[in-house]
This record gives C-alpha cells, structure tokens and sequence, in this order.
C-alpha cells in the first residue's frame, strides 16, 4: 500500500474511532510501518477525529523525524511494539474508557486481565496483558510494553489505555475495539456470578481460527 493511501487509511480509522468515544480530546494515537522500516504516526497534540494526511509524522527505522508534524513523546511505544513483533504493521493507542476503568481494579492478573467471555475476545485478543503504571513519557514504559509486546499483542496500561498490534491498521483497530467492548462486557457482569467460555471451548476456537 501507498505511503498516501496508508495516510488516508489512518485518517478514515482516526476519525471512526473519535466519533464512537474510543478516545478523547488529543489522546491516542495510531501508526502504521512504511516499506522502507519506518512508520506513519499521528503527531503529538493531535485529534483522531480531524487528522490531516499531510500532517502525519513521518519516522525513520530509528525513530527519526523525516516529515509532517512534531512526533508523539509515546512514538516510543509504538516503535517498542515494531521491534519486539516483527510481524506487526500497525500499532493503535488509546484511552478507551472501559480500557481504563478496568486498569484500575485492584486484584487483575497481569498475565491475563481478562477472562474469555466471548469467542470474539479470544479470536482477536487471546490474553491480555497489565503493564504498571507510568507517567506519560516516561522512557521505562516503552521498555516494559517492548518486553511484554514480545509475547502479547495487546497491553492494558495501568490508569492510561491500551496498546495494540496487528498485521495492518484494519487488524490492529479491529482488536482494540474488541478489546474496549469486552472491557465493557467485564465490567457490566463484574460482582454477578457468570460463566466463562470452558478451557475446551477456548482451545476449540484455537483449533478453528488459530492461536
Ligand atoms: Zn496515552
């Protein structure tokens, strides 16, 4: 795909995601990776729901400015996400506000925040990991997103948001908005006694749609 048309990509996907609340005001941000190992990011202060595909910051494979507007302290989460999964092509961030409200419960497994209440969760999802929380732009929380990016490809940042890789834009938007919605199911059916999907229906969804 075309350097512009990922850029039209990225302001189609921006503005749906604004419009619906997945995120507010100038938070989040999206990028996606460029043929030459660089990456397409919304610039700092931006709105998802009026970017401009002139403005799009544009990075090399090191994380240098090339083009478009100033770069997101959180570029470096992005680019933590890129090295540690080789196979990503797209990486979405946002404060989506069941997201967050549920990285504030006390007693949540880092290894696996969530519970498998929907088969959709577990296709798109899987196991959702809790990274500590940080103050915004603090260089140790794209170190510890990298180290655990290396086996997960959705992080919950602790009273922050979320951070999610796909294969491309289309994927990684998809996961999160699978992501906010299944945090809104948990926190719906939190403190009544409900079931889960069984270890077997789990592993039956693996064997169909892969892992
Ligand atoms: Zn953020």
């Amino acid at each position: 795909m075309s350097q512009d048309a990922l850029r039209q990509e990225m302001v189609m996907h921006g503005k749906s995601l604004f419009e619906r609340g997945y995120t507010a005001g100038g938070s989040g941000n999206i990028s996606v990776k460029t043929a030459d190992g660089g990456m397409l990011m919304t610039p700092t202060n931006s709105c998802l729901g009026r970017l401009e595909p002139e403005a799009i910051t544009r990075l090399d494979g090191k994380g240098n400015h090339l083009a478009g507007g100033k770069p997101s302290k959180e570029s470096v989460l992005h680019r933590a996400v890129y090295q540690a999964r080789p196979e990503t092509g797209a990486v979405v961030h946002l404060h989506s506000p069941h997201a967050v409200a549920v990285s504030c419960l006390k007693g949540l497994d880092p290894a696996n925040v969530l519970p498998p209440i929907t088969p959709y969760f577990v296709m798109r999802i899987g196991h959702l990991a809790l990274a500590p929380y940080f103050p915004p732009g603090d260089e140790a929380m794209a170190q510890a997103v990298g180290e655990l990016a290396c086996d997960y490809h959705a992080v919950l940042l602790a009273h922050h948001g979320v951070v999610v890789a796909g294969k491309d834009l289309t994927n990684a938007v998809y996961a999160a908005e699978e992501l906010e919605e299944t945090a809104r199911l948990f926190l719906l059916l939190e403190g009544r006694d409900y079931k889960t999907l069984s270890p077997e229906q789990v592993q039956e969804l693996k064997n169909r749609f892969g892992d």
